[in-house]
């Protein structure tokens, strides 16, 4: 079935061969899994079972003779009487006078349309007068061949060829699903006779389409273990003891068993793949920290990237205070260091002088190149577009790879978009953390809010004011912010300092208003959603997230986070006043929870994969019928066999011989991706 292609049958024309080449449908097989985009259904209701204004098919016997009136120029419409079941109904129907004389009494109709609201009269869109033993067909929008043409193509096609359909399912697995044949999906899809079949078929192809995704998934996990190429890295135990010791802090539970999961990776022959999650201020950074300075103690180099200049700063910072007691250089490739000084890094790089260096994406550049580098630590890596994630890897695919993200992710992309990776999670937050008390409220009840921020400043908290990003305009942005900038500064005027930081300040300049705020030099911090992620200021206490309806509930958490940080209590004020449903649900959902995965997966529900992700990203699973979030009940049944396939190594025998061979290539594609 491959490799017959269409334009040797001789019942298609090479003008139709042509015309599906368009489509890229080249051979048999291209023709089997093209499906259909829709299926129009005319099987007819019974007026008991019918409802208005619901669109439906019905039929009849004409009554009346038809009067055509001419609406506008072009416009004409056709009403007759039919008797439905014993009721009398007036039809309307547009623009089909040349039908005019096959309208008389006692001729049957079939039409497809609306009740109106009385169900007295019906507005069709479509007529016809025979009476079809097929009510169901599919629409396949193959342009230049009429929808007719296609499904005769498709019949003759299936009676030559479809014997020769291999289902490669096994069949205890079809057993236990209740999954159809191959060969009865590809025929039911492309030629049903009812919902029915249609239905069995969809859960057939989606099955398939998911397991397959799953094994390969799990098939590249499986051969990274399994036949390692990385290095191991003989790090020093009694180092890495000590240097936990020191720290000022003991770790949390989640904390310890995190490094111990990815210190086992650094230490193995496979190349780790490890995700560690944790929500804001949850204590990853340090994790971060012991993994660099473990590899060094072997003799080997560090890089942590990172999206944000404000968060290399961050954490140079931070490193430098970390690593105070040992002895290792580290340095920072930024956009803001004069050429002279990145020519020093980099030479120190090449030189194995630095041991770990800190950077934004400036990091990816291909003139940096490292002596002995051992482990790539990236944050927030799916911040990072498309094209950096892959230059990361081209520092050498078999290097350790750890990636750290503040973004609970939601289970149903964790087991699909990121399942070969092995995952870490910080669940709980270090110290005597509380969780932070969110309030929705209106515009009109900002004096509670105002009272509130008056009380936090007189105990020497401090405040964000967040606003949210005007997408359609800068300009609009920039005033809504400095409005209310302004605002907030003379309302308080003589009680403390208010700072403004939004995306049109220079870097140097939005590290210099977070720098007064770091050292409370400035008390109430009006910003943009620009600070996002990973801003430490534990004296902040307080966040007032105005317009919070037009966030995302992820992002609304997210920021959420950043007062999370201390053992005071944290407040958020949700401000809105969106009379929309779905925004009022979502405030309140932000409002009653703080667990963080499960906001992610109401978020990932409501807005799909996209926002979390990039397109680019999840459009890698391009599936011609499941949906990762819609299906996700059918991927998490796939995800759990695809494991077990390959766990028992079952992949290997002879039943799985087919998509055996689909997963290797696909391995093998990959790996060639970044050899
Ligand atoms: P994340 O990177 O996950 O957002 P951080 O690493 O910045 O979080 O940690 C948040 C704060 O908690 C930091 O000030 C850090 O020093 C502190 N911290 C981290 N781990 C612990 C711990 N085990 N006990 C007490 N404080 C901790
Ligand atoms: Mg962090």
């Amino acid at each position: 079935m491959k490799d017959v292609l269409l334009s040797s049958l001789e019942y298609i024309s090479p003008r139709q061969a042509q015309l599906f080449k368009r489509h890229e449908i080249l051979t048999v097989e291209d023709l089997l899994l093209n499906f259909p985009t829709k299926f129009d259904d005319y099987t007819i209701i019974s007026i008991k079972d019918a409802e208005p204004e619901v669109p439906l098919t019905i039929a009849g016997v004409v009554q009346s003779k038809a009067t055509v009136t001419t609406i506008k120029n072009k416009l004409t419409l056709m009403t007759f009487y039919v008797d439905v079941e014993g009721r009398r109904i007036r039809v309307s129907i547009f623009n089909r006078h040349f039908l005019k004389n096959r309208i008389f009494y006692g001729v049957y109709v079939r039409l497809t349309g609306k009740f109106n609201a009385n169900m007295k009269a019906f507005t069709a869109s479509e007529i016809s007068f025979e009476e079809l033993s097929n009510n169901i067909t599919p629409v396949f929008n193959i342009k230049g061949i009429n929808n007719n043409k296609v499904l005769e193509i498709k019949e003759r096609v299936f009676e030559d060829f479809g014997e020769k359909i291999i289902d490669i399912l096994p069949e205890d697995l079809r057993t236990r699903y209740n999954l159809i044949s191959r060969f009865h999906a590809l025929k039911f899809i492309n030629i049903p006779e009812d919902q029915k079949e249609i239905k069995l078929a969809i859960k057939r192809i989606k099955f398939e389409e998911l397991l397959l995704y799953q094994l390969k998934i799990k098939y590249l996990l499986y051969m990274r273990k399994n036949f390692p190429q990385g290095v191991a890295i003989k790090y020093d135990q009694s180092k890495v003891e000590e240097f936990i010791k020191k720290l000022p802090f003991v770790l949390t539970r989640d904390q310890k068993q995190a490094v111990s999961e990815i210190l086992n990776d650094i230490g193995s022959h496979f190349k780790m793949n490890r995700l560690l999650q944790g929500e804001v201020g949850s204590g990853k950074t340090v994790v971060a920290a012991i993994s660099l300075y473990a590899v060094t103690t072997a003799g080997y180099q560090g890089a942590i990237m990172v999206p944000t200049e404000v968060l290399a700063q961050q954490h140079y910072k931070t490193f430098k205070k970390l690593f105070e007691n040992v002895n290792l250089k580290i340095e920072m490739l930024s956009a803001s260091i004069t050429a002279k000084e990145r020519k020093e890094i980099l030479d120190g790089l090449l030189t194995q002088e630095i041991d770990i260096v800190i950077g934004t994406h400036s990091l990816f550049g291909k003139e940096v190149a490292f002596s002995k580098l051992g482990l790539v630590i990236t944050d927030e890596e799916h911040r990072f577009g498309v094209k950096q994630r892959v230059s990361i890897v081209g520092k050498g695919h078999l290097i350790d790879h750890l990636k750290m993200s503040a973004t609970p992710i939601p289970r149903t992309l964790a087991i699909s978009l990121l399942g070969d990776s092995d995952i870490s999670v910080i669940r709980t937050l270090p110290g005597n953390r509380k969780e932070p008390i969110t309030k929705y409220l209106h515009y009109q009840d900002m004096t509670l809010v105002h009272e509130h921020i008056l009380n936090e400043i007189e105990r020497g908290r401090q405040v964000y004011i967040i606003t949210p990003m005007i997408e359609e305009s800068v300009v609009m942005e920039l005033e809504n912010a400095t409005d209310i900038y302004e605002k907030y500064k003379s309302r308080y005027q003589g009680i403390c300092e208010v700072g403004l930081i939004h995306s049109r300040l220079k870097n140097q300049e939005k590290e210099e208003v977070m720098q007064l705020f770091q050292e409370n030099k400035i008390q109430i911090l009006v910003s943009t959603s620009v600070i996002e992620v990973g801003v430490n200021v534990i004296n902040a206490t307080t966040c007032v997230i105005l317009d919070a309806d037009r966030f995302g509930i992820a992002q609304l958490h997210q920021m959420r986070g950043r007062v999370r940080r201390s053992d005071e209590q944290a407040y958020c004020f949700l401000v809105s006043d969106s009379t929309a449903e779905t925004a009022i649900a979502r405030l309140k959902l932000v409002e009653e929870n703080n667990d963080g995965f499960v906001l992610a997966e109401e978020d990932l529900i409501m807005r799909g994969p996209g926002d979390l992700f990039g397109e680019k990203q999840t459009g890698n699973i391009a599936f011609k019928m499941a949906d990762i979030v819609l299906d996700r009940d059918l991927l998490e049944v796939a995800n759990t066999e695809a494991e077990a396939i390959i766990n028992e190594e079952r992949i290997f025998s002879e039943e799985y011989q087919e998509i055996h061979e689909m997963v290797h290539q696909n391995y093998l594609e990959k790996k060639e991706m970044l050899d």
